[in-house]
């Protein structure tokens, strides 16, 4: 292991922490053509031990654990010692199956059955996954695939992580997250950020970082140190405190120096998000990605549930604005239960709103559960749609949600078609919200997963900002407020860009609130629509980021 080594990626959730590395072993796939066994009884008893090695640390964990999670682990480790599943896997092994695939094959032909039994059972199969990739891994003599059960605080390393691992983290553990893979807007990375966790995607060769290892992590920066130097700690710690203290003094609505308001906003995945954003400085939710909620979930929410989600949601903002994004499913976000089958590309699918029209029935479940949470709450609901490219989506979305009794609705914009013709998609709306993330992934045809193109989805990039600005333009021709709600909106540089554009509302994870509200109180309208002129007058993203940072107030700049 090289000591005091830098790596540098892309920070993408910023703040920094130092910690030990805990790596996260891939799921392992049973070989191609793994060979039958030599001796069918050697591998029966192989695959029985293997089976017994998940049970027995499923056991363990769940002796550790709380009273939530310890009995779904006594219950995988009962899957793990399930004599129908050895048996079934014996079945294959005498078939001729190779130990892993045995486990696989028996596996999947079980969660067959599951799903086809529905309910409870159906719910889960996500469990009895989990249970054979284990075994699969035991019988392969590998690591279990997965986040490992943390004992202290750690630096969760990985290749990549799935939006669900993010999202079930425990934050007072896991202290950072770097991912080798991984893009800036990442479904991973906005997680993150949600969390407060300080990540850095696209770091080179994570995955061989020896666990144990002793790293610091600079969300801000991109850097992973390893092995670092006591005074590169002590610097962070003073930057930290630095920031800290500039930031204490920016409390309140946010404002422009001339007092010209832009409302903040929190982005938010669920009930916990909502809690904990409520009783925070902010005015109100911007952004609730409600397919957040669903992502592990096997069979669709019912009215009941999903008006007890939402209730609970809109409770902490009574008085408060709260922008719902109705299910944003598909591509990097696959929902088990709206799933329409395979797709080419699933980005240019049907994800999103074209989803919702596949299943209606889908859509007006989940609006009748938010009006009937609206009701039930003092906030003031809004619901807008993902995904929308045309007039006839936008007005098709509009008129279900006020016919399920909501009186607020909007679209995302998040293709550039809607953005260019802004002027119409929004005459009969209420509201719009520009998704930066995917707008720069379909304005500059560049996967947002895939991080080695990450430069082409800078946000800085002109083209990004000018179809920005023709999206305001447009909402402007009909008084219709056009915010934004993707990542660019907490980068405090960049939200300055975007008012002097003319957007009306900004909406973030809640800790980057404190650090986009200074920069509006530094600066009039008139400096931000300078900033503005100067971000479109350039000719490259990185020309654009630098002029702005130049021409933009030193005691925002010298924080950043
Ligand atoms: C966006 O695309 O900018 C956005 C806010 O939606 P999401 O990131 O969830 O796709
Ligand atoms: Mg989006």
């Amino acid at each position: 292991m090289l000591v005091h080594e830098t790596r540098t990626g892309i920070g993408v959730s910023g703040g920094s922490a130092a910690g030990p590395v805990v790596q996260v072993a891939p799921p392992a796939a049973p070989p191609k053509d793994e060979p039958a066994p030599a001796d069918v009884d050697a591998a029966i008893q192989h695959v029985l031990e293997s089976f017994e090695a998940v049970a027995v640390e499923l056991d363990t964990r769940a002796a550790g654990a709380d009273e939530h999670a310890a009995p779904i682990l006594t219950a995988n480790a009962m899957m793990a010692r399930d004599v129908g599943l050895h048996g079934a896997a014996t079945d294959r092994l005498k078939a001729g199956d190779g130990p892993a695939t045995a486990i696989k094959n028996a596996v999947e032909a079980y969660a067959a059955q599951f799903e086809a039994l529905g309910g409870y059972f159906a719910e889960r199969v996500a469990d009895l996954r989990d249970v054979g990739a284990r075994a699969v891994a035991a019988a392969l003599g590998l690591p279990a695939p997965g986040v490992p059960p943390l004992t202290e605080p750690s630096v969760i390393v990985a290749l990549d992580l799935a939006p669900a691992d993010t999202a079930t983290l425990d934050r007072e553990l896991a202290i950072a997250i770097v991912t080798q893979a991984g893009g800036r807007t990442s479904h991973t990375a906005i997680l993150a950020a949600q969390r407060g966790i300080p990540a850095v995607v696209q770091v080179p060769d994570a995955t061989s970082i020896e666990p144990g290892t002793f790293v610091a992590v600079d969300g801000d920066a991109g850097e992973v140190a390893i092995d670092p130097d006591p005074a590169l700690l002590e610097a962070q710690r003073v930057r930290r405190e630095k920031r800290a203290a500039a930031l204490a003094t920016s409390t309140g609505p946010g404002l422009t120096a001339d007092g010209h308001a832009v409302p903040l906003l929190a982005n938010i995945g669920g009930v916990a998000d909502a809690e904990e954003a409520g009783p925070q400085d902010l005015e109100g939710v911007g952004l609730f990605r409600t397919e957040f909620v669903f992502l592990s979930a096997t069979v669709a929410p019912t009215l009941e549930e999903q008006t007890d989600i939402y209730t609970k949601v809109f409770a902490p903002f009574e008085g408060r604005r709260v922008v719902v994004r109705t299910l944003d499913a598909g591509a990097d976000k696959p929902l088990a239960f709206a799933d329409l089958g395979e797709e080419e590309n699933p980005a240019l699918g049907r994800r999103g709103l074209r989803l919702s029209q596949a299943l209606p029935d889908l859509l007006d479940t989940q609006l009748k559960a938010l009006a009937a949470a609206a009701n039930a709450t003092g906030a003031d609901a809004r619901v807008m749609a993902p995904m929308v490219a045309t007039v006839d989506e936008a007005e098709w979305f509009a008129s279900r949600v006020r016919a399920a009794g909501l009186k607020k609705a909007g679209v995302m914009i998040e293709v550039p078609a809607a953005a260019l013709r802004s002027e119409h998609v929004l005459e009969n709306v209420d509201f719009a919200s520009i998704g930066t993330n995917d707008l720069a992934q379909y304005t500059m045809a560049t996967d947002r997963m895939a991080g080695e193109l990450s430069e082409l989805l800078d946000p800085w990039q002109p083209a990004v900002i000018d179809v920005v600005a023709a999206a305001c333009a447009g909402g402007a021709v009909h008084d219709v407020p056009v915010g934004v709600c993707g990542e660019s909106a907490g980068d405090p540089l960049l939200a300055l860009v975007l008012v002097g554009l003319g957007v009306a509302s900004l909406s973030m994870a809640p800790s980057k609130v404190p650090a986009v509200r200074l920069a509006l109180s530094l600066h009039t309208l008139e400096e931000c629509r300078e900033l503005a002129r100067i971000a479109r007058s350039a000719r490259t993203a990185q020309d654009a980021h630098e002029a702005v940072r130049a021409a933009a107030k030193d005691a925002l700049t010298e924080i950043l």
